[in-house]
């Protein structure tokens, strides 16, 4: 039996279920845990189709391999927060069974956003015959598989790839991120870095900003950070000249955020209150909206995507790869916000690829390394159509003047 094990009842996990459960040719028992098990019990109520559950705290690598042995999974899809990426691969290869995951590997005590350990499984998992899967959310994810799809058939050689991403969706909220806040804030406050000639460019967090035109949005101020496809796809994109990674901001949350960072609310260092040691940023967490809980009422697009240069044929070409979300629609599919649901359904949709044996493999994967086409076709089905449109030379001049 076709059995599925996902790992992280949030933002993003609930709709990974939710969308197994309407597949149910494909994944014929789906089992949800994670570490609160009244929030999976409440996303199995919102299931098209019945899902079983059960409590799990996946830090702890021997209660992840007991729940493997128990459910007997054909892959594991880890849904849950970074730190625990390496604790739920060393369970699978103690299992042996297939994993998959939406973000890299983070030590709780620095900001890295590099795949160096994940990477470091290559030879234990080539060899105990299974497959991991990174990165399988939209950025990294479908943003990195429309790179594969360019790579292959619009262009003989690729030069430069600006990922441009703009969430123009409003929450009403004072202030709350949209998938989980010490990950969205550990990544937005680190320094900012880009590829280029054969270097990483490190700048101070935030210092470079255009404005970019985003598909069925408009034109946004856009922010120069650091995202952890730009490592994999610099290694596996030919000829890659430059790379970069673009995404919006509102002055309401630069402000916020602003503020926070100035009185310490961020720091992920402990920090001693009333004889007791908290992470001032874990604390902020805990205030803050949960990402799950902002799907309600939220109005506007995602209008994520890839501007690609590069030649064929020996003329310069320019495409832009993308896709549009809106929140209202996500919402009444899946009672989940846009963003959440540009990661749940890909990852779905990438363990679908595992389960149907069209991504296949022995050792560690980053998506552009797995074939575009039959991933591409299904991820559009499952309710994330892409557009690919050939680009003028002069478009996206900001980008080419940045
Ligand atoms: P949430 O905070 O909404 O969900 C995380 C879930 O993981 C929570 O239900 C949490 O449990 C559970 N969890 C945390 N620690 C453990 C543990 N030790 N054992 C078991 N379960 C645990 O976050 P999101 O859904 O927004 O994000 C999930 C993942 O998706 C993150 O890794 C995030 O970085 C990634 N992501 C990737 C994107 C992409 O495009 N590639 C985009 C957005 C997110 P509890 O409820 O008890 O806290």
């Amino acid at each position: 039996m076709n059995s599925i094990l996902i790992i992280g009842a949030g933002a993003a996990g609930s709709v990974v279920a939710k969308k197994c459960a309407v597949n149910r040719d494909v994944f014929q028992k789906i089992h949800l845990a994670s570490r609160t098990l009244e929030k999976c019990r409440k996303v199995r109520k919102e299931c098209a189709s019945d899902i079983t559950v059960s409590q799990v705290d996946a830090d702890d690598t021997g209660q992840v391999i007991r729940l493997i042995e128990e459910q007997k999974p054909h892959v594991v899809v880890n849904m849950a927060l970074p730190y625990q990426d390496l604790t739920i691969m060393d369970a699978c290869l103690a299992t042996g069974v297939h994993y998959l995951d939406t973000a890299n590997y983070e030590p709780k005590d620095e900001a890295k956003f590099s795949y160096t350990w994940q990477w470091a499984y290559q030879d234990r998992f080539r060899d105990k015959g299974i497959m991991a899967v990174l990165g399988c959310g939209f950025d990294p994810g479908v943003i990195s598989i429309y790179c594969a799809y360019a790579q292959r058939s619009l262009f003989d050689e690729i030069t430069t790839i600006d990922i441009i991403d703009c969430n123009d969706g409003s929450h009403g909220k004072a202030f709350a991120t949209n998938f989980n806040p010490e990950i969205n804030i550990r990544e937005v406050t680190q320094r900012g870095k880009f590829w280029k000639d054969g270097e990483w460019i490190e700048i101070d967090p935030l210092s470079i900003s255009c404005m970019i035109d985003y598909p069925q949005v408009g034109s946004r101020k856009s922010y120069l950070i650091y995202h952890e496809e730009e490592e994999s796809l610099v290694r596996n994109i030919r000829g890659l000249r430059q790379i970069r990674f673009w995404m919006t901001f509102s002055d309401n949350y630069i402000k916020h955020l602003e503020v926070l960072q100035n009185v310490g609310m961020t720091r992920i260092d402990p920090v001693m209150y009333n004889g007791v040691e908290i992470i001032p940023l874990q604390f902020l967490k805990h205030l803050l909206p949960e990402p799950s809980s902002l799907a309600e009422n939220y109005t506007g697009k995602t209008s994520i995507g890839s501007v690609i240069r590069g030649v064929k044929d020996g003329k310069p070409v320019a495409y832009i790869l993308y896709n549009v979300s809106d929140h209202a629609e996500t919402n009444r599919e899946l009672n989940a916000q846009a963003v959440s649901y540009t990661t749940g359904v890909p990852a779905m949709t990438g363990a679908m690829m595992m389960m149907k044996g069209l991504w296949s493999g022995h050792g560690v994967f980053n998506v552009e390394q797995l074939p575009p086409e039959p991933f591409l076709e299904e991820v559009a089905r499952q309710g994330l159509p892409w557009h690919a449109q050939k680009l003028g030379e002069d478009a996206y001049q900001e980008l080419l003047e940045t």
